[in-house]
């Protein structure tokens, strides 16, 4: 793929901007100074026109075609330091990135936000650049806007000076340090924030929409705060800028995006007040922590290409849990990524062509298609968490901070991180992650008794497994480092499940886990695992039962919805969690520890789909039309209990939904919403797919993944989206639309849904953003039927002997 870096290495801009929110325009002059590297220069200039191109002053020779600039040089010019005025204009969009509008309702009106999204490459739309993670520079960002009382005006550096003119303000900050062109942002409008400051002595300062609740941002500033000192401690490099701001957007396409010194989120991913539940704490935590440790690995120290996007999304993906567990040790936080990083990975790892962590890029629309949660992120920081606990935290970091200290302000490929970690290790960290790295998959490993001998093949859902891999396996351990799992025989694992009590949370785990993926091949019978479950009525643990509740949905595809063996299975799942139930209670009580919270959720989750009339009755008592009367942890428990006993609360729950901001409850209204199987509700929530105006277009994925799982929708809101394919698109983005074909081949259950599915992607998997989401769509799907005509009859004969 051609890179503009190779014809220009831009130096500094200036940005003289403006931008009008009304008209929905941005422009001015981008003035470039750089190194010119052949007699013709390309920028990136996306939807946007060029009017004159001045090379140090004098007008020069320019096209603009197919989103490229090439200016001509003149060759009596030295090129070394060329200076290009570029005047240009261009728009804001409306689909949540480049340059984008947002809007939120306060106080009966609509307020108009500005806000940017530049990774992975739009900033190209806001503006014309060298549009790569290479082309590092430094940024003066000076911005007009039409004056508007109570507006602020936000980027990564502190404001320098403001000056007003023709009813304009014009806002000039501090220069960046050299820093990519994704990394840039700027935010317009009108929020409410605290500023608090660290013990390191960095300004953080947290805002909202004037819509939130004062306390919404305290949360989120103390996680700042004491993330930024835990990276500081361990990284060497202090945190490089004056101030670290970060903002709640009412529309966003990802979670958050780790713009340096301005980090933009999702509401749902910073607010938490004082009414937030420890669900949302731990995911805002995260979140949060998630982002700062950006600040070094992607904003300081930047991958050179694409390529190697995982050099950020891994290290960060492992360095949240880290934080978290340091600044809130009672959040036992690991044990969330064992239970949902390290199981995502496993499974869509299982699949033959699924992507590599380091993945080569041909065509900027796969860019966007980098971005696999379950890869790039989960795998990644499963294979960091491997690097880390066999090189010990100690040294890990010390070549950590080296590797800062050496690659500061500029770009890096993988290998650079090994080699600065090898100089501490004692084993060879580069040829151990090229393994894991380069290629996709990870082993299914048996062995002797005592682990000392052991072969290995490369574990697959989709692919008949033959042949000896050769993955570097250090030590073969049972706890949840290493990315293999273990086929233990059934003598090994009958010894294990005897001596369960006496093993540690991770082997537990493991055990639980590696059964769960061997079942969905012939390995192991599915049928096992009904006998199985039953073993953990008495558990009390909340991380083992996340795993039983995942092996108990996993089971769900045997049984067709409404049959008589699955009425049979829900009573089983009635049996199973009933005394533990009694035990924890419905709410909470005062002395409850965090496994219990989890614990109470987890069942209740579990009881909802069991259609525990008993016990849903006495939650929907619990009911509160004042929702912050009701107890905040089963809150989402009671609105949906109360749902599924009196479908007439629909209309009460749309009308909340429509004024509340509060975005935890308003994930769990829609949610609500969506598991109405009475059909007048179910018209009414399809005829909701495609209303922005009642639901953001941020959260019509949503929307749509909580109809595919209700059995009565499902169909008529996949019949929807082949009718609505392109304005999906629109809405989605290029970044997230292949969630779409990646979910719902997650849910495919039937011959029937299964030709649906093919009938409608197959012929788009010609299209770069969505190809490998629908080849591996397809095998997923392939496998998931066939599981079901293999283990089907053994599943029933289990459920049966009882
Ligand atoms: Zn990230």
């Amino acid at each position: 793929m051609e890179r503009f870096l190779d014809y220009f290495e831009p130096e500094k801009y200036v940005l003289d901007l403006t931008v009008d929110k009304h008209k929905k325009t941005i422009g001015g002059r981008v003035s470039v100074v750089g190194k010119a590297i052949q007699d013709k220069i390309k920028f990136h200039a996306v939807n946007m026109d060029v009017t004159e191109v001045l090379i140090h002053g004098k007008p020069a020779k320019f096209s603009l075609k197919d989103d490229v600039l090439e200016i001509e040089l003149d060759k009596n010019y030295p090129k070394d330091a060329v200076n290009f005025h570029i005047y240009y204009s261009g728009h804001l969009n409306e689909n949540m990135q480049g340059a984008y509008l947002s809007t939120y309702e306060y106080e009966g009106k609509t307020e108009t936000i500005v806000a940017t999204q530049f990774e992975s490459h739009y900033a190209r739309e806001a503006f014309p650049c060298i549009d790569e993670p290479g082309a590092k520079a430094v940024f003066h960002l000076n911005i007009s806007v039409p004056k508007e009382e109570g507006e602020i005006v936000l980027s990564n550096m502190p404001i320098v000076n403001t000056s007003e003119e023709d009813g304009k303000i014009r806002y000039q900050f501090y220069a960046t340090p050299k820093m990519s062109t994704y990394l840039l942002a700027f935010v317009i409008g009108k929020f409410k924030g605290k500023t608090v400051k660290n013990a390191h002595g960095v300004e953080i300062t947290t805002y909202v929409a004037l819509n939130q609740e004062d306390d919404a941002v305290d949360f989120a500033n103390e996680i700042a705060a004491k993330s930024l000192e835990f990276y500081d401690d361990n990284f060497g490099v202090p945190y490089p800028l004056a101030k670290c701001d970060q903002v709640a957007l009412p529309d966003f396409e990802a979670g958050a995006m780790e713009n340096w010194g301005l980090v933009t989120y999702r509401e749902s991913m910073l607010v938490a007040g004082k009414n937030a539940t420890l669900g949302t704490k731990k995911s805002v935590a995260l979140t949060v922590a998630h982002e700062l440790s950006h600040q070094w690995f992607g904003d300081l120290v930047t991958m050179q290409w694409w390529d190697d996007l995982w050099l950020n999304e891994s290290f960060a993906s492992v360095m949240e849990y880290y934080a978290v567990d340091f600044i809130h040790p009672e959040y036992k936080i690991f044990e969330g990524f064992f239970t949902n990083d390290a199981l995502s990975a496993l499974k869509r790892d299982a699949y033959k062509d699924v992507q590599s962590v380091h993945q080569d890029v041909k065509n900027p629309a796969e860019i966007a298609t980098l971005f696999d949660p379950s890869i790039v992120y989960s795998k990644g920081a499963r294979l960091m968490l491997m690097v880390i606990r066999m090189m010990g935290w100690d040294k890990f970091t010390a070549g950590i901070r080296d590797y800062f200290e050496e690659y500061k302000y500029s770009n890096t490929i993988g290998d650079n991180l090994w080699d600065a970690l090898n100089k501490y290790a004692d084993f060879d960290v580069k040829k151990m992650m090229h393994a894991f790295i380069d290629k996709p998959g990870y082993p299914v490993i048996e062995s002797s008794d005592d682990f000392k001998t052991y072969s290995q093949m490369r574990f697959l859902i989709d692919a008949p497994m033959k042949g000896e891999s050769d993955w570097p396996i250090v030590k073969v351990t049972e706890d949840m480092s290493g990315h293999y799992i273990l086929n233990l025989t059934e003598r090994q694992f009958e010894e294990r499940l005897d001596e369960f009590e006496g093993f540690g949370l991770e082997e537990k785990l493991r055990l639980l886990i590696d059964r769960h993926l061997l079942s969905k091949t012939e390995l192991v019978d599915s049928g096992s695992l009904i006998p199985l479950i039953k073993k953990f009525n008495d558990e009390n643990s909340a991380a083992i039962w996340n795993i039983v509740i995942t092996i108990i949905g996993g089971l769900k595809i045997f049984f067709d919805d409404g049959s008589d063996a699955e009425r049979n299975y829900k009573d089983m799942i009635r049996l199973l969690i009933d005394k533990k139930l009694d035990e924890v209670g419905l709410v909470t009580r005062e002395n409850d520890d965090e496994n219990t919270l989890r614990l109470r959720s987890a069942l209740l989750a579990l009881d909802y789909y069991a259609e525990d009339t008993k016990r849903l009755d006495k939650l929907s008592k619990m009911y509160n039309a004042d929702f912050e009367k009701i107890d905040a942890e089963i809150r989402e428990d009671v609105l949906a209990a109360k749902m599924y006993m009196e479908p007439s609360i629909y209309d009460d729950y749309l009308e909340a939904y429509k004024t509340i901001s509060d975005p935890e409850i308003k994930y769990e209204l829609l949610s609500s919403l969506c598991l109405s199987r009475d059909e007048i509700n179910v018209q009414k929530n399809l005829e909701l797919l495609g209303r922005i105006d009642v639901v953001k277009p941020q959260d019509q994925f949503y929307l749509f993944i909580y109809l595919f799982r209700n059995p009565v929708a499902k169909m008529r809101a996949f019949s929807w989206l082949t009718k609505n394919w392109e304005k999906v698109a629109e809405l989605a983005g290029d970044k997230s639309l292949d969630n779409y074909p990646r979910y719902i081949a997650n849910t495919i259950r039937t011959e029937e849904e299964a030709k649906m599915y093919h009938d409608f992607f197959s012929p788009k998997q010609g299209e770069a953003a969505l190809a490998r989401a629908i080849e591996i769509g397809e095998k997923e799907i392939k496998a998931q039927l066939k599981l079901i005509e293999e283990d089907q009859a053994s599943v029933m004969n289990a459920l049966h002997q009882r």
